[in-house]
């Protein structure tokens, strides 16, 4: 049986004090106490420095195209339904170029775990406005500060009818292992976007930020996960500054069952060699 050192295998280079590290730290044991082993999973990336975890993680791994990561993780969960499929990136490559992708994954419910490393900035090229800056912060390419009002990832995840929705904190591994580990486990696309601070280039959205202003729902035995509207409400009236399972429905089933054309065996043998030669014959 695998341990948590089988999943971890690349040592990262991200900043000292990256939020992503926890990230990572979280998935690898997420994966362990499920059980899983390294070649039953798959962790797509898309581009950024949160992209960076599909070679950090030991399990089978795609770093594909900006925004990318979600038709990736679909297809390779289509080809073989056995697999526990990962999708993971950050808020300018899931919120900017690959909200397409994010949205018809939720209706379809595909069976795959989707992990926003969510900073509020574009990291990796040093510090531009993302899709969930908040209005007015300031940045190279907004000095006087964002006009634009930013994405609300909780909000349409609820509303285009996804079953697992949460949030969580890089400054929580515990809770933020739990949030990842249910999510893998749920059956249909999940999401946990996770506030993971930029270090380096976000000055507002920091740790003690974080530590001031987020309101744990684990912690309310009186909130319940498994009522939508209640959660709506709730992140609406907290404008999103939640960690926890926010809202829980095991009622949809995911698209490989709900749809009968899809074979309950792997389409891709797990034997395959996928040395270059073999690359074709796919
Ligand atoms: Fe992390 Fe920001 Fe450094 Fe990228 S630039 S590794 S997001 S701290
Ligand atoms: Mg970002």
């Amino acid at each position: 049986m695998a341990t948590l050192a089988d999943f971890r295998a690349e040592k990262p280079n991200w900043c000292p004090g990256c939020g992503d590290f926890t990230v990572l730290a979280a998935l690898q044991k997420a994966a362990a106490n499920i059980g899983l082993e390294p070649e039953d999973m798959v962790t797509v990336s898309g581009v950024g420095c949160s992209g960076k975890i599909s070679q950090y993680m030991g399990s089978y791994g795609f770093h594909s195209l900006h925004g990318r990561s979600i038709p990736v993780a679909t297809a390779v969960k289509l080809s073989n339904t056995d697999l526990t499929v990962v999708a993971a990136g950050g808020d300018g490559d899931g919120y900017g170029i690959g909200i397409g992708h994010f949205i018809h994954a939720l209706r379809r419910n595909i069976d795959i775990t989707y992990i926003v490393m969510d900073n509020h900035i574009y990291g990796l090229t040093t510090g531009q406005t993302s899709p969930t800056s908040d209005k007015g912060t300031k940045t190279k390419t907004a000095p006087d500060g964002s006009t634009d009002e930013p994405v609300h990832p909780l909000q349409m995840a609820i509303m285009a009818g996804c079953g697992y929705v949460a949030q969580g904190y890089s400054g929580n591994l515990k809770q933020l292992t739990e949030l990842i580990e249910g999510g893998m486990k749920h059956k249909g696309f999940s999401l946990i976007n996770i506030y993971s601070p930029c270090v380096t280039f976000n000055k507002v959205n920091t740790y003690d930020f974080y530590k001031q202003t987020l309101v744990n729902v684990d912690e309310d035995p009186s909130y319940d996960k498994t009522d939508r509207f209640a959660a709506i409400k709730k992140i609406e009236e907290c404008d999103e500054h939640l960690t926890g399972l926010l809202y829980h429905s095991t009622e949809k089933l995911p698209y490989h069952e709900a749809n009968s054309n899809f074979p309950s065996t792997p389409v891709v043998k797990a034997d395959i060699n996928l040395d270059q030669e073999n690359w074709g014959k796919l």
